[in-house]
């Protein structure tokens, strides 16, 4: 019963997520953001709110703390794996310069400074910004993406942490 139930409740918000698909058609980049800040709430990547009802309610039937514990275990387990990291983007330029007569303002065929790589983030609140060799772009692009893989994995256990809280007040009550 309660499963048909979330079935029924999932179909509708298909049906509202639908709707604000039309209606928002002129900023679709808005709803986007929406759903995707949602799905941050969640603390679970590609998990509505709808899908999650659903996890919630599989995980009622059997071992749901066991479960829980289980994933959690394995995310702790991929975070001790991480070492290397950092916060931020890489950016390719290409600077003109002002030496006279130099190829990057050449008239006809500009050929412009470059590639350099800028580095941009955020640490405690200040932005940065500094120049990557282009031999450290690699190892800096490694670090780029473990700290990504750090945010997710994370995300995820604080995901299943409230997933787990709830379930256990709720199994209280
Ligand atoms: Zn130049």
């Amino acid at each position: 019963m309660q499963r048909a139930a979330s079935t029924a409740t999932s179909q509708r918000n298909v049906a509202k997520r639908a709707q604000v698909g039309r209606s928002g058609a002129r900023a679709p980049h808005q709803a986007d953001q929406r759903v995707k800040g949602m799905r941050k709430c969640l603390g679970t990547p590609g998990v509505d709110i709808a899908d999650s009802i659903y996890i919630l309610q599989d995980m009622n039937n059997t071992k749901p703390i066991q479960n829980y514990q289980q994933k959690i275990a394995t995310l702790k387990d991929q975070l001790l794996q991480l070492d290397r990291m950092r916060p931020g983007s890489l950016s390719r330029q290409y600077n003109v310069c002002g030496k006279p007569g130099c190829h990057c303002k050449d008239p006809q065929k500009p050929k412009r400074h470059g590639p350099y790589y800028q580095l941009n983030y955020v640490f405690r609140g200040k932005k940065k910004s500094q120049f990557v060799r282009a031999a450290d772009v690699a190892a800096v692009r490694a670090e780029l993406a473990n700290f990504k893989k750090f945010r997710r994995l994370t995300d995820q256990w604080v995901g299943l942490a409230l997933q787990r809280a709830d379930w256990e007040l709720k199994s209280k009550a």
